[in-house]
């Protein structure tokens, strides 16, 4: 229980290594392609305040002469202030403005290097807002250029402390006879115009990013695991590999020494195999490896772990299981690999046969001496004439 709760651990904790490499992976692509959008959808909105501003700019260049006039007189006190003109102009960048759902509306005119003198302005007149003929304010660099090299253009979003972020098209109104500018229109669009959009933008690139993020994360997953899952297993006989053994050794260590149960561990090795290939050729010779495989796999519980050591050597690695309960079930192995080959296509009646070396875990051991232990055991098997098992006893071992 202690041990599988150990792998699931181990088994979260490398899936959430992998989304978080695959998120730190992925946070850059996704802040470009957000940033990108966002850039993109301003643009749109400055290229729309600069379109409708030379749209105004060309309606009023229609009928250029009153607004020429009107822009060379001092004021409402001038003789020259064509009154009407000017009311219905205003009302008319009024109703465009509404239409549209710009924020502000007006005309200019640049009197300086550095000021420019309100015109015309859709505000209502009573709105604080409004900017009043000749009112006079400081010129910015996009406004100068547009004055000068008679070109339309949109500025950056500015936030102003009043009226919030902006972003303001400018168009020249140039007066064809001569050619010379005789003011700007002016067109401002609040970012918040946009702002709807913006933020679904950044849904629908997180959204995306998310399930994509999950998706690499998974798939990557998958193939660890199937990579591992191919590490972990002998092709040949279907059992798990020396390295995978090695591997739950250690587990099994832990895990006795946690619990104080008992381990034991079990060597096989067939006997004279060597003959077999010999005689009957490799095929045979994969197929016994493989019978004898299948007889481990099916007389022993599935807590115990068989794997192919190498060549015609097996171990198996038997958990919570004491050397008397180890000696009922390797003798069952051997008595299994003998009856297997009496049908064996191929071989002689009770030619394939194994010899079994097995050792307990005693407190504090290596996975190595436990391991060596098992083998002589199994060394001795074979000295003693094969086909048998032998437990492997400090005592009589060493004397
Ligand atoms: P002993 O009873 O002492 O174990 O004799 P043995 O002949 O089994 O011992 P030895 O280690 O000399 O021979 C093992 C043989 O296993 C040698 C090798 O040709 C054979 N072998 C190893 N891996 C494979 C395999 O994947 N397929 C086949 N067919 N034979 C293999
Ligand atoms: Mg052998």
């Amino acid at each position: 229980m202690r041990l599988s709760r150990k792998r699931y651990t181990k088994r979260v904790l490398g899936l959430l290594t992998i989304l978080a490499v695959v998120t730190i992976a992925l946070a850059f692509p996704a802040l470009f392609i957000h940033d990108h959008m966002e850039n993109l959808i301003i643009e749109r909105l400055g290229i729309e305040a600069r379109n409708v501003a030379i749209s105004i700019a060309h309606l009023i260049e229609q009928d250029i002469a009153p607004y020429r006039k009107l822009v060379n007189t001092t004021g409402q006190g001038d003789p020259q202030f064509d009154e009407a003109y000017y009311l219905r102009t205003n009302a008319l960048l009024r109703e465009i403005k509404q239409e549209i759902d710009a924020d502000f509306i007006y005309t200019e005119a640049v009197v300086s290097d550095s000021e420019i003198a309100y015109i015309l302005d859709a505000e209502d007149m009573a709105s604080e807002d409004f900017s009043a003929f000749g009112e006079r304010e400081g010129v910015t660099e996009n406004e100068l250029i547009a004055h000068i090299r008679k070109m339309s253009l949109f500025t950056d979003v500015v936030d102003y402390p009043d009226w919030g972020k902006l972003i303001t098209g400018f168009a020249p109104i140039v007066d064809a006879a001569d050619g010379t500018v005789v003011g700007l229109v002016g067109v401002d669009f609040a970012l918040e115009k946009v702002g709807d959009m913006l933020r679904k933008v950044s849904l629908v690139i997180f959204l995306s990013f998310v399930i994509l993020i999950i998706l690499i994360s998974l798939v990557m997953y998958i193939l660890i695991l199937l990579r591992i899952e191919s590490q972990k297993t002998d092709y040949l006989s279907g059992l798990h590999s020396k390295k995978f053994h090695e591997f739950r050794l250690n587990d099994a260590i832990e895990d006795a020494l946690s619990t104080k149960r008992p381990l034991s561990l079990m060597m096989i090795d067939i006997d004279r195999f060597k003959a077999i290939n010999d005689t009957y050729g490799h095929q045979v010779g994969d197929r016994a490896l493989k019978s004898v495989a299948d007889v481990l796999k099916l007389n022993t519980r599935v807590v115990d772990i068989c794997s192919r050591y190498g060549g015609d050597e097996f171990v198996v690695i038997l958990p919570e299981t004491n050397l008397k309960d180890a000696v009922v079930a390797g003798q069952r192995i051997v008595d299994k690999v003998q009856q297997v080959s009496q049908d064996f296509d191929g071989l002689a009646a009770g030619e394939l046969t194994v010899s079994i070396g097995i050792a307990q875990w005693s407190l504090d051991e290596t996975p190595e001496s436990l391991m060596e232990k098992a083998d002589k055991a199994l060394y001795q098997s074979k000295e003693t004439g094969r086909n048998k098992l032998t437990v492997y006893r400090e005592a009589k071992q060493s004397g």
